[in-house]
């Protein structure tokens, strides 16, 4: 575990205004945060040039929340990877539960994302995690295996991508996973990826949380062999977002 770089990503999700995100970006910018963590920040997409032109100079990254897979087109109100690489942004978010649930996003929808992204030299954060309804009946695991074996039927190198567990039933509710059971899923995800992309790229793969992660609840998780970072939403927004990144310190 130690040879994977911990990663935390900030899903700003469709927070924000040019001015408190500029606000935000200044606090990161001059916060100590752990050399040894990779920090990426996803700002709405009309922020993202901002963004990135406010973080030139720093080790901090700049991520998108979504794509579209087509190039360019009649695909109004989308934005293409292809765009996405044009315009400098190296990371793109794929598959977070609110695309999935309220937009409709399939699994293979989310796996030829995936596909056309790296086609175009992004790193990819791609999610998975189960519903309340499918954690009640035990069937957790299937979903996250169900969700990344459409990506690995479309695309076989997987190391540009980070893996986020993502619970819905942690988002934004304030109801954070236990140690346990993030460990207990991070675990599965993480045998998967031995059997499916051998031991090499298995162990080497990045299985962030997220789930109302916060600064009280970051250490114990980020203290499990398989949680390799987290993905952030309600808290990137505050100062506490710091102390998440500084979790293994
Ligand atoms: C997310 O949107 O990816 C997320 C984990 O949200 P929150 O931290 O607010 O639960």
């Amino acid at each position: 575990s130690a040879a994977r770089t911990f990663f935390v990503g900030g899903n700003y999700k469709m927070n924000g205004t040019l001015d408190s995100t500029k606000k935000l970006i200044d606090i990161l910018k001059s916060a100590q945060l752990d050399p040894k963590a990779e920090v990426v920040v996803a700002p709405p997409a009309l922020h993202l040039l901002l963004t990135k032109e406010l973080l030139s100079g720093s080790k901090i990254g700049v991520s998108a929340q979504n794509a579209y897979h087509k190039a360019s087109g009649a695909f109004t109100g989308e934005i293409s990877v292809t765009q996405l690489k044009d315009a400098g942004i190296p990371w793109v978010i794929l598959g977070h539960s609110e695309r999935r649930t309220l937009f409709g996003e399939k699994d293979d929808d989310v796996a030829e994302k995936t596909k056309a992204g790296l086609e175009q030299g992004l790193s990819v954060i791609l999610c998975v995690g189960e519903t309340l309804a499918e954690r009640e009946k035990n069937e957790s695991i299937n979903v996250v295996v169900r969700q990344l074996d459409a990506v690995a039927k479309q695309i076989s190198d997987w190391s540009k991508i980070v893996v986020a567990y993502e619970p819905v039933w942690a988002i934004g509710t304030g109801k954070v996973a236990t140690a346990e059971q993030a460990q207990e899923v991070h675990a599965a995800i993480r045998k998967w990826a031995n059997d499916k992309l051998g031991s090499q790229a298995g162990e080497a793969l990045r299985i962030i949380y997220g789930g109302s992660v916060a600064a009280k609840n970051c250490k114990e998780l980020a203290s499990q062999p398989d949680i390799s970072g987290f993905l952030v939403g309600g808290a990137s927004l505050k100062p506490e977002f710091v102390d998440i990144v500084n979790a293994r310190l």
